[in-house]
C-alpha cells in the first residue's frame, strides 16, 4: 500500500536504499545505504527508529569532524549533543504516543464491537442449542436462554429481548 508523503503530502513514498548527503557549515559528506520511504515530490526521507539513530550518528560524527577541524568550541559541541538528544527524545516520544493510539483503537473495538449480524445470531443459537445438548446428555440442566444473552453486546440483547416493533 502506497503512503502519502507526510511532509508535502504531493507525492507518493518510494521505498528504498540510498545514499544521504550530509551539509553541516558548508562541509558536504554522504550517509552511505540508508533504508527509507523516499519523497520525489519535496526530497523528504523517512526513516525508522533504528535507521534514523544510525543516520543521526553518521551526521554526528561528521559535524564533530568539521568542528575539529574548525576548531569549534567544546561548548559548540555541546550544544550540538543536546539537540541530538532532544530530537530522538521527541521521536521516541512520537513513537511512545502512536502505539498508545493503536492500543486505544482495540481497546475502543472491544468495548463497543459491531452489533451481531442475523448470521451471527443464527451462529450463536446453533451453539447455545448445542452446548444445551451436550449438557442434557451429561445430565444437566440446560441453560437458560437468558444468561446467554448475557454475554451479547448490548445492541444485540436489545434487539433479542423486545419483540415489540418500533412505535
Ligand atoms: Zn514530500
Amino acid at each position: 500500500m502506497n503512503v502519502k508523503c507526510p511532509v508535502c503530502g504531493v507525492a507518493e513514498l518510494i521505498h528504498g536504499t540510498r545514499d544521504l548527503p550530509h551539509t553541516y557549515k558548508g562541509e558536504t559528506t554522504v550517509i552511505p545505504a540508508v533504508t527509507a520511504d523516499f519523497c520525489p515530490a519535496c526530497d523528504e526521507s523517512i526513516t525508522d527508529m533504528a535507521e534514523t539513530e544510525r543516520v543521526m550518528r553518521e551526521m554526528q560524527a561528521f559535524n564533530k569532524q568539521v568542528n575539529a577541524a574548525t576548531h569549534a568550541s567544546d561548548e559548540e559541541d555541546a550544544d550540538l549533543q543536546r539537540f541530538m538528544d532532544e530530537a530522538l527524545a521527541d521521536l521516541e516520544a512520537e513513537l511512545v504516543d502512536l502505539s498508545k493510539a493503536d492500543q486505544e483503537c482495540v481497546a475502543q473495538a472491544l468495548l463497543s464491537p459491531p452489533p451481531p449480524s442475523p448470521a451471527l445470531e443464527r451462529a450463536f443459537e446453533r451453539r447455545t442449542r448445542t452446548l444445551d445438548d451436550l449438557l442434557a446428555m451429561q445430565g444437566n440442566e440446560p441453560l437458560a436462554i437468558d444468561r446467554e444473552w448475557d454475554v451479547m453486546p448490548a445492541a444485540g440483547r436489545e434487539q433479542a429481548q423486545s419483540p415489540d416493533p418500533d412505535p
